[in-house]
């Protein structure tokens, strides 16, 4: 049996080393962000593509955590970060409160450089799931406590510009020859949908995509490099009825009538998101997918397990 299995391992290692592998993943996670959130974008800028636009894979992500259908973002950003479901409200450790490693971490513990990049702050709970082990979000001493014992290269929190904050951490982060991870989130998209401010909404997509468009071009020019391009959960059961309102999406000439915004909820849904992936070892992403497949998929073709 032993020797089974190590015959097996020499073949996949031969496999794995013989496909394309990314030597950085730029992992960027739009929080709160449904399909109907992305098709308002599209639908926004009336013709001109988005950047969500630009990979040619792409899937949906089932995001409930271990004890709800409709995850909190500490469970969704666990899933992500560790590729384990934990409870909602829950970071970096299992429902039992066993301590899980990160990706981040283990990407540390390999020698690559990493970095966190947020609009909101660090304690918050999707970037802190890369870093933090606490049963309860809301212990932010704890959380700050682990945070200043993490090895972070880049830690960027209350950026006010998404894209040039994520200029700049790719900047630093390029300098490791062993490469990096990275995490960039569009902290407020879930924030206002919360709020069903449909306006808010998009302005906050658009900083996001902005950010996504950065990811984009630095993966041209580093081949090297791996996006991926998600959503921890759906916020606000965000749908975009036919509406002679035009509310918020003018009836574009020759259409019949505009698009508006209806919200079914103050609060996520079950709803899978979308999610994009562009760069070595993109294909694997496509098609439908849990929350934790992503962290063993991008873990895997980091050579971190
Ligand atoms: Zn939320």
């Amino acid at each position: 049996m032993k020797k089974l299995s190590f015959t097996l391992f020499a073949a996949l290692s031969l496999t794995a080393a013989t496909a394309q592998t990314p030597k950085n993943i730029i992992l960027m996670i739009g929080d709160g962000m449904g399909p109907a959130h992305v098709t308002a974008l599209v639908e926004a800028q009336a013709g001109t593509p988005v950047n969500m636009e630009r990979p040619r894979v792409g899937g949906l992500v089932k995001t409930s955590s271990a004890n709800d259908r409709v995850t909190d973002s500490a469970a969704a950003g666990t899933a992500y970060a560790t590729g384990h479901k934990t409870n909602d409200g829950s970071l970096g450790v299992c429902p039992h409160g066993r301590r899980l490693e990160s990706i981040l971490e283990k990407a540390e513990r390999a020698g690559l450089a990493t970095g966190l990049v947020v609009t909101t702050t660090l304690s918050d709970a999707t970037p802190a799931a890369f870093y933090a082990h606490v049963a309860d979000r809301n212990d932010k001493a704890t959380i700050n406590a682990q945070f200043a014992e993490a090895n972070i290269e880049v830690a960027a929190e209350y950026v006010p510009d998404l894209a040039a904050a994520t200029d700049e951490a790719l900047k630093i982060l390029a300098t490791d020859p062993d490469g990096f991870f990275l995490m960039v989130e569009g902290s407020n998209i879930d924030k206002v949908a919360h709020d069903n401010d449909g306006e808010a909404v998009l302005r906050e997509l658009r900083d996001f995509d902005a950010a996504v468009g950065v990811a984009l071009d630095w993966a041209e020019a580093h081949p090297e490099t791996l996006v991926v391009i998600t959503a921890d959960h759906e916020t606000g059961a965000f749908t975009l009825p036919e509406g002679d309102g035009n509310r918020w999406i003018p009836r574009p000439e020759g259409y019949r009538r505009g698009i508006e915004f209806r919200w079914g909820a103050h609060d996520h849904t079950a709803s899978m998101v979308p999610i994009f992936a562009f760069g070595p070892g993109a294909e694997s992403f496509g098609g439908i997918q849990e929350n934790t497949a992503v962290n063993h998929k991008m873990t895997a073709l980091l050579s971190l397990n």
